[in-house]
């Protein structure tokens, strides 16, 4: 059971908890889009790297920023023209980027502020998403848990209801580095257990096409180094700004193997990601342009992020499984990351 202290609260209001384990692994989180802020993983050398981007402080955040180590929701990834039509009444959301939504809008789960409590060992963050809150149908009740287990698991559980059929498909946007140091992720060596891809256009929406990637660049069924085979002249990687950003259709939604796994020469660090979720996002950081600068600059392709996640744009794609969460219902999703030194 994890050990979790409130280390105080910010000047404008953010607290910050920290959470330790009996292995040393220690994990700060801010109640401010339910982030994690640092998380130390300690390595043979006996150091302690923190492989999370981020900010000096919780505040922080608060300034623009890719989403780092967010809360994300209602709905993760973009939808088409920000619009979707669900029981015969269309909605038309934030259009944050061009004319699509990402991220569940402007003002999404990742700016919120969330009410902690802590129980049995376990952080949990709640937060209320009103009906109409940036336009999406429903009041939506939001429950987030985190847990540091002596396996050195981070486990973040999602539960949420809605008194109206809504939107629902929830992440974590944790960017990682397993060096620390935030210099490269493209000699970080990925596996991904998939096969298949669903096509993403120039503005990154999924068209509905699934690409089977067996054997190409985007196969990471036998790990690889992340830069190894980027290929900018092919127009999926061209559309990816010449990295990877992909949703990878997972080959079976089977939470007790893994579903990615990220490794460091340099550091030895291992991350194993199990989630119970259909697909995960892999992406290469493509849009880190060195403007962001927090606990260090983040430049072009320094981090990279796994984000587990129903299938990219479904309210608007037939064939997709929906992402729809009904009346009644209530969404579970448990994203665990396993943190083991080689
Ligand atoms: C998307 C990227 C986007 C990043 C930050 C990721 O989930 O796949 O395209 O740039 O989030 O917004």
């Amino acid at each position: 059971m994890a050990t979790i202290r409130s280390s105080g609260v910010s000047p404008t209001g953010i607290e910050t908890f920290e959470l330790t384990n009996q292995n040393g692994l220690r994990l700060e989180v801010i109640t401010y889009g339910a982030r994690l802020h640092r998380l130390f993983v300690p390595t043979k050398k006996g150091e302690y790297i923190d492989v999370l981007a981020g900010f000096d402080d919780a505040d922080g955040y608060r300034a623009v920023n890719p989403y780092f180590n967010a809360a994300i929701g209602r709905s993760i990834n973009r939808i088409r023209d920000a619009r979707f039509t669900l029981n015969g009444k269309t909605y038309l959301l934030c259009q944050n980027e061009g004319k699509n939504c990402l991220h569940g809008g402007k003002d999404g789960l990742h700016g919120r502020l969330f009410t902690p409590t802590v129980k049995d060992g376990k952080l949990r963050l709640s937060y209320l998403s009103r009906d109409g809150e940036e336009n999406f149908p429903g009041n939506l009740t939001v429950e987030i848990v985190y847990d540091l287990t002596e396996k050195n698991e981070l486990v973040i559980s999602y539960e949420a209801t809605t008194d109206e059929d809504t939107l629902c498909n929830l992440t974590n946007h944790a960017y990682f580095n397993l060096d620390g140091d935030f210099r490269s992720c493209l000699d970080m060596n990925v596996y991904i257990r998939s096969h298949k891809i669903t096509e993403a256009d120039e503005q990154l929406v999924a068209t509905g096409k699934i690409i089977d990637v067996t054997g190409t660049a985007f196969d990471f069924t036998t790990a690889k180094p992340v830069g190894r085979d980027i290929d900018k002249n092919n127009y999926l990687f061209r559309n990816a700004l010449g990295g990877y950003d992909f949703n990878y259709i997972l080959d079976e939604a089977d939470p007790s193997v893994p579903a990615a796994t990220a490794y460091s020469d340099k550091s030895g660090i291992k991350m194993t990601v199990y989630t119970d979720r259909p697909c995960l996002q892999f992406y290469s950081g493509n849009f880190l342009d060195g403007t962001v600068k927090g606990k260090c600059t983040y430049n072009y392709q320094s981090a990279f992020c796994f984000e587990s996640q129903g299938y990219p744009n479904a309210c608007n794609i037939p064939s997709f499984p929906s992402n729809v969460l009904r009346k009644g219902e209530t969404f579970r999703s448990t994203t665990k990351y396993l943190f083991t030194v080689e």
